[in-house]
């Protein structure tokens, strides 16, 4: 299947992919189906499973999941009207949803975090149903948000599945692993994203491609500068304060001082990442980068390498985010790019091998090279879990953006200073990383039951 740098980035809502810009998928995916239907439906209800029950709560998945049976979308979110839908849905007790008549539908009652066993296709899974007048179900779908903002059906599910180790995406260069990436680029004489760029040519035109690559990184610069400037304490009931923007006023006063050590220009990836999560706690708009808790990473290495690296060029952006495209494109056809499926190394140790090679790329790097940056990035957050306190994407989440920023720009500058040649491949580094995701505990898994979620006092 053929992944398109406008899958892997999207323009979403916080503070999940999967928990949030997901089942608000999912539910306008419902509604599609009761548009087309011959049935005339008069109530809707839900049932929330596995991971997206027991985090539910902190990822506002219920929010998301009413408002997305409301007609709201992820990538038109309007926060305000939000606000005033959902006061109006609990007082109604009715969803009015585009063309469809209103449905009866009780928040508190039609909406259930259902805590028993994940449903059989993946850890992040949802039932929705219609109801006739008398309450008996007359239409009911089974979606698994599996990361990303990505949605699928039980049947979906089943099909990606079986087909996914025949089916070649018909683009002039389907690579399905770095190995073959390197091979046709060798062939070709292109770069990745030059490969990357013909292969989006197939469903869009070069205008197309240009516009939307323009306003993915509107979108991205527009979140680290919003972030930046926000005060105050993140929703939730964690009580964490948002620090990025007392970090920037103090990276910007020391500024031509001559008084600070090298090692600040740290601060300043660190900084750009903290931001972008940071509006994503608060339920602003983001762009999956490949998935909403690890959104802060890649655009914060492309900041960086646009206002710090001397000889930066705007004009190389689409560069970055095609060959970070395609390495998210790797990660997710042969691993994950999930928490819920395989930890927060799919998630953040994703984001920081796409956000590697980008700035390997836009440094002049061989395809050798930026396959070894994006390598070194993934293996060293190999293992990592996910255990969101409270299930809240802040802690860890905000933190660790900022240092999965740092550890790519050191695996772009660790691999162009070699020639390309390494003992470990990233194809099998992202076997490792599925492998590992396959064995880990189930508590380690977005679930919140393990790790640092047990362990910090919930005050
Ligand atoms: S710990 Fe990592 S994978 Fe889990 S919610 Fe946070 S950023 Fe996402």
């Amino acid at each position: 299947m053929f992944l398109s740098v406008f899958d892997m980035f999207k323009v979403g809502v916080g503070p999940s992919s999967s928990h949030t810009m997901g089942p608000m998928v999912a539910a306008a995916r419902f509604l599609e189906l009761l548009r087309a239907s011959p049935f005339h439906p008069k109530g809707v209800r839900g049932s929330l499973h596995g991971s997206l029950a027991f985090t539910g709560v902190g990822h506002a998945t219920d929010r998301a999941t009413i408002l997305g049976l409301a007609g709201f979308a992820p990538a038109t979110y309007d926060a305000a009207k939000a606000e005033t839908t959902l006061a109006t849905i609990h007082a109604t007790q009715t969803v009015t949803p585009p063309g469809l008549p209103p449905l009866s539908f009780d928040p508190k009652r039609d909406l259930v975090f259902d805590y028993g066993p994940a449903l059989p296709g993946h850890a992040n899974g949802m039932i929705l149903k219609a109801t006739d007048a008398q309450g008996d179900v007359i239409m009911e779908e089974t979606y698994y948000s599996i990361g990303g903002g990505f949605v699928l059906t039980a049947t979906e599910m089943a099909e990606a599945g079986g087909k996914k180790a025949r089916a070649r995406a018909d683009v002039p260069y389907p690579f399905e692993t770095a190995a073959e990436m390197l091979e046709m680029a060798k062939a070709s004489s292109l770069t990745i994203a030059q490969m990357k760029r013909t292969n989006e040519l197939k469903f869009r035109t070069a205008a197309e491609i240009d516009a939307g690559i323009a306003r993915l990184w509107e979108v991205m610069n527009a979140c680290i500068s919003r972030g930046m400037e926000g005060t105050g304490i993140l929703p939730g009931g964690l009580k964490v304060r948002r620090r990025a923007k007392g970090i920037h006023d103090a990276l910007m006063a020391e500024r031509g001082l001559n008084m600070t050590a090298p090692h600040t220009i740290n601060d300043w990836m660190g900084l750009y990442a903290m931001a972008v999560n940071e509006e994503n706690a608060a339920g602003g708009q983001v762009v999956t980068a490949p998935t909403n808790g690890a959104a802060g990473v890649l655009p914060a290495v492309l900041r960086y390498y646009l206002d710090h690296v001397p000889g930066a060029s705007s004009a190389r952006i689409g560069e970055f985010l095609l060959t970070a495209a395609a390495i998210g494109g790797l990660c997710k056809h042969n691993a994950s790019i999930s928490g819920a499926e395989c930890g927060c190394q799919a998630e953040v140790g994703s984001a920081a091998a796409m956000a590697a090679a980008g700035l390997a790329a836009v440094l002049g790097g061989s395809p050798e090279q930026i396959e070894n940056a994006a390598e070194i990035a993934l293996e060293h957050h190999l293992g990592m879990t996910c255990d969101p306190v409270r299930g809240l994407v802040q802690v860890p989440c905000i933190e660790r953006n900022g240092l999965g920023a740092i550890k790519a720009v050191s695996a772009a500058s660790l691999a162009l200073r070699g020639d390309g040649q390494h003992l470990v491949s990233l194809d099998v580094c992202i076997e490792t990383m599925r492998q590992t995701g396959r064995d880990m505990h189930e508590k380690y898994k977005e679930t919140s039951l393990g790790g640092l979620a047990v362990n910090v006092p919930n005050c």
